[in-house]
C-alpha cells in the first residue's frame, strides 16, 4: 500500500479521551474510531491485525478439528425463553422489536443458538463429538465501555463450543481447546497465562481465562512464573490422545495461577517465594465446561448406545478477537508507539523513501515495493524524514527499509528492527531476504 494513497489517519496529537496507552495508540495510528459510545469502525490497518489474529485462530481451531460456521448476530428473544436466560441476563442485553413487535436481541454470546442449531440435526451418540466454532460480532451493553476496543459494546468474539456423550470425552475436548489456546496466544505474540477461574453457580473447576499480563489489565492476578517460561509451540501433544492430553494437562494447570476472583491464600503460600508474581491481567480468553446445563434446559437429548435418550455435555471457549488488538498493544509498545509481533503486524514492513523524486532512491523503493506490495507499507509521502521515522515508530512495522540517496546509488539500504532499535546496512536482497523470512 501506498501511504501517500492510503487510508491512514493518523494523529499527532494525543487524543483526550484515551485512557490507557493501548487506547491512544489505536487512534493515533490509525488503526479505529469510535462511531459511538464502545462501538468502533475498523479502518484498514487496525482490520488488517483484526485478519490476521482471525487467521491464526482459525489454524489452530481447525486444527483439533473444531469446525467453523457463522451464526447471525440477531437472535430470537423466544430461543433464550427456552433456557430462562432472557430474563436472567439484565441491562446487558440489547433488545430490539421488529416490524411485527417480535422480540429480537443481538446476540451477548451463543449457547442458546448453538445448542438449538444442534439439536435439530443431531440425533445420535455415533454423530458426537461435535466441536463448532464462529467468529463473529456480539454486542452487550457495557455498564461502562472504555479503554476502546477493550471493554466495548460491539465486539469480535471467537466462541467455540463442545457437544459430548460423557464427562470424560468433554473433558478431553476441553483439555486439547487448552492447548490450542496456548499455541494460539503464543502464536500471536503474547504471553497468556492460564489461570483458575470463577465458575458462577455451576462451580466445578472447568474453568480456565487467559490473562495477558498489563499493568492496566482489569484483573489482579497471583502466578507462578514457571507458566510464562514455557514454549507451548515446542509441546509435542497429539490432540488426537486423549492420555497424552491428560498428561499434558496435568502438567499444565499444576503451577499455581489464579484470578483474584477465586485466589486460595493458604495454596498461594506454599508457592516458592522467588517464583511468586503478582500484578493485573487483560482476559483475553475464556474455557468453560458447563455439563449439560443448556442441553437440559432446552430439552435437547439424543439417543444413546443403549437406545436410552440422553442430554450431551458441553462446553464453551472464548477469545476477545477485538481485544486483542488493544491486549497486544499494551504488552508490545515503547514510548514512540506499537511494536507489532510479526504474525499480527498490518504490514511485513514499511519502506521509507527519505528522498522522494531522486531518482536511485525512487527506483531502489519502487523495486522494493512491487516485490510484494500488499505486505509493505510505502512511504512515498513528500515529508521530512523525521516525520516518516516517528510515523513509521508510532505504525509499529517490525522493519523499516530506510531508502537514502547514498546508499540507493550503491544498492543499500539501511534496516531497522523495530522491536530491538537495531540498525544495519544491507544490500537490497538481503533486506528482502530478512524481511521476508520473519
Ligand atoms: P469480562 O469479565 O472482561 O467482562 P466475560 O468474562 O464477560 O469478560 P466471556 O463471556 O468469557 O467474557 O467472553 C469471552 C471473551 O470475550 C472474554 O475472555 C474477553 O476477551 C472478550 N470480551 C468480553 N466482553 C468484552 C467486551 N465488552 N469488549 C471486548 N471484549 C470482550
Ligand atoms: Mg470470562
Amino acid at each position: 500500500m501506498r501511504l501517500s494513497q492510503s487510508f491512514i489517519p493518523t494523529l499527532k496529537e494525543t487524543p483526550k479521551e484515551a485512557q490507557i496507552t493501548s487506547h491512544r495508540l489505536m487512534l493515533r495510528a490509525g488503526l479505529v474510531r469510535q462511531t459511538t459510545s464502545g462501538i468502533y469502525a475498523w479502518l484498514p490497518t487496525g482490520l488488517r491485525v483484526l485478519r490476521r489474529i482471525s487467521d491464526i485462530i482459525r489454524e489452530e481451531q481447525d486444527r483439533i478439528n473444531a469446525q467453523e460456521v457463522l451464526m447471525p448476530t440477531i437472535q430470537s428473544a423466544d430461543l433464550w425463553r427456552r433456557s430462562g436466560r432472557y430474563d436472567a441476563y439484565g441491562p446487558e442485553m440489547l433488545r430490539i422489536q421488529d416490524r411485527h413487535q417480535r422480540e429480537l436481541l443481538y446476540g451477548p454470546t451463543n449457547e442458546e443458538m448453538i445448542t438449538d442449531l444442534f439439536g435439530q440435526s443431531v440425533k445420535s451418540y455415533k454423530d458426537l463429538p461435535q466441536v463448532l466454532y464462529q467468529i463473529q460480532w456480539k454486542f452487550r451493553d457495557e455498564v461502562r465501555p472504555r479503554f476502546g476496543v477493550m471493554r466495548g459494546r460491539e465486539f469480535l468474539m471467537k466462541d467455540a463450543y463442545s457437544f459430548d456423550v460423557d464427562y470424560a470425552s468433554a473433558l478431553t475436548n476441553y483439555r486439547r481447546m487448552l492447548l490450542s489456546y496456548l499455541r494460539i496466544f503464543q502464536r500471536l505474540g503474547v504471553r497468556a497465562v492460564p489461570m483458575r477461574a470463577d465458575t458462577g453457580p455451576i462451580g466445578g473447576d472447568l474453568s480456565y481465562e487467559f490473562l495477558v499480563l498489563a499493568p492496566t489489565g482489569e484483573s489482579s492476578v497471583f502466578y507462578d512464573s514457571t507458566l510464562e517460561e514455557q514454549d507451548w509451540l515446542a509441546e509435542a501433544v497429539d490432540f488426537n490422545d486423549p492420555q497424552a492430553l491428560e498428561e499434558f494437562f496435568n502438567r499444565v494447570t499444576v503451577p499455581y495461577a489464579a484470578t483474584d476472583e477465586v485466589h486460595d491464600v493458604e495454596a498461594w503460600k506454599a508457592v516458592p517465594s522467588d517464583r511468586k508474581r503478582e500484578g493485573r491481567g487483560i482476559e483475553v480468553g475464556h474455557i468453560f465446561y458447563f455439563s449439560n446445563k443448556y442441553t437440559e434446559s432446552m430439552g435437547i437429548t439424543v439417543s444413546g448406545h443403549d437406545g436410552v435418550p440422553f442430554h450431551p455435555e458441553m462446553g464453551s471457549y472464548g477469545i476477545g478477537v477485538s481485544r486483542l488488538v488493544g491486549a497486544i498493544i499494551e504488552a508490545k509498545h515503547d514510548e514512540n508507539g506499537i511494536i507489532w509481533p510479526d504474525s499480527v503486524a498490518p504490514f511485513r514492513a514499511v519502506i521509507l523513501n527519505l528522498k522522494m523524486g531522486d531518482a536511485d532512491c525512487d527506483r531502489v523503493c519502487e523495486c522494493l515495493y512491487t516485490s510484494a506490495s500488499q505486505q509493505f507499507l510505502y512511504d512515498d509521502r513528500s515529508e521530512r524524514a523525521g516525520v516518516k521515522f516517528a510515523d513509521a515508530d508510532l505504525m509499529g512495522h517490525p522493519w523499516q527499509i530506510v531508502v537514502g540517496p547514498r546508499g540507493a546509488n550503491a544498492g543499500v539500504v539501511e534496516l531497522k528492527r523495530r522491536a530491538t532499535g537495531e540498525r544495519r546496512e544491507v544490500s537490497v536482497d538481503e533486506a528482502l531476504t530478512l524481511v521476508m523470512a520473519s
